[in-house]
């Protein structure tokens, strides 16, 4: 199983967008995948009209009575999606108090990683969508992935956003001490203002080995398909933000290809 991880601790660049789009190119040509919802506020898990509050178990649970080693009750949380290959690990609101409830516990950073474990032969892909937060979830969404995606909004204000991103993971590799790879992904690009031109350059500038040669452009069908609850790519196959989506997925396989 291949784990993408995609993160930024900033809210609003994409990672939910760019996490649903992945998956759906994914799947369409026949790959099983799994898309993981860590974030408490829970936009992946309502994409597909899942009431989080349903007290249904999610990530959550694994957390507790090292529910994680069993396979049976790992499978038994995942919920459907728009297509038959893909499902969503949910979230759920109590994911917010995690942190303080497992703080200082031994383990912790784990569970995600064993709970995969568990689903191995079950799925060809994961792909994980954080909270834009540092905390107990972003750590095992890091400690449990292969490749790292950081969406990072085209505009002034999200630059420092990415460096405290960047900054973070180098930190949390270092205590894990471990390498990997990450790819920035300029996201929301409109190429008609000002705004999304200086903060591509000042990203290439500053980020130029590691960031993405294309961009992820503002499109509207992105936004349309989140409302309809379906991937971008069964609304619209050849808009412009989802043949973006399919060149960075290119990318992205390549790296994995290269790394493994
Ligand atoms: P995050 O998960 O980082 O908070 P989202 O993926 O939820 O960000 O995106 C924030 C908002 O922007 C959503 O309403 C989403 O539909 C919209 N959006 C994301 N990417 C694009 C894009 N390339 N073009 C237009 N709208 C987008
Ligand atoms: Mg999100």
């Amino acid at each position: 199983m291949h784990i993408w991880s995609v993160s930024n601790q900033k809210g609003g660049v994409g990672k939910t967008t760019s996490t649903v789009a992945l998956g759906g190119l994914l799947a369409d040509r026949g790959e099983r995948v799994l898309l993981i919802d860590l974030d408490p506020h829970g936009s992946l898990t309502s994409y597909f009209r899942h009431d989080m509050d349903r007290g249904g178990k999610s990530v959550y649970h694994l957390f507790f009575d090292k529910q994680w080693k069993d396979a049976d009750f790992v499978r038994g949380m995942l919920k459907t999606t728009s297509m038959d290959n893909v499902q969503v690990m949910p979230s759920s609101t109590s994911l917010a108090a995690l942190e303080s409830k497992v703080s200082g516990q031994e383990g912790m950073g784990l569970v995600l990683s064993g709970a995969l474990s568990r689903l191995w032969d079950d799925y060809d892909y994961a792909i994980i969508d954080t909270p834009p937060i540092l905390g107990v979830l972003l750590i095992n969404a890091l400690a449990a992935c292969q490749q790292l995606v950081i969406p990072t909004q085209t505009e002034h204000l999200a630059l420092k956003g990415l460096e405290r991103m960047v900054y973070t993971l180098k930190m949390v590799l270092r205590s894990q001490q471990r390498q990997l790879p990450y790819r920035i992904v300029p996201t929301l690009f409109d190429r008609r203002t000002n705004a999304s031109l200086m903060a591509l350059k000042e990203m290439r500038r500053a980020h130029g080995n590691s960031l993405w040669d294309e961009v992820i452009p503002v499109d509207t069908r992105l936004r349309d398909a989140s409302a309809e609850g379906v991937f971008p790519h069964q609304m619209d196959p050849d808009g412009r933000g989802v043949r973006a989506y399919r060149h960075l997925l290119r990318t992205l396989e390549q790296a994995s290809v290269a790394g493994s």
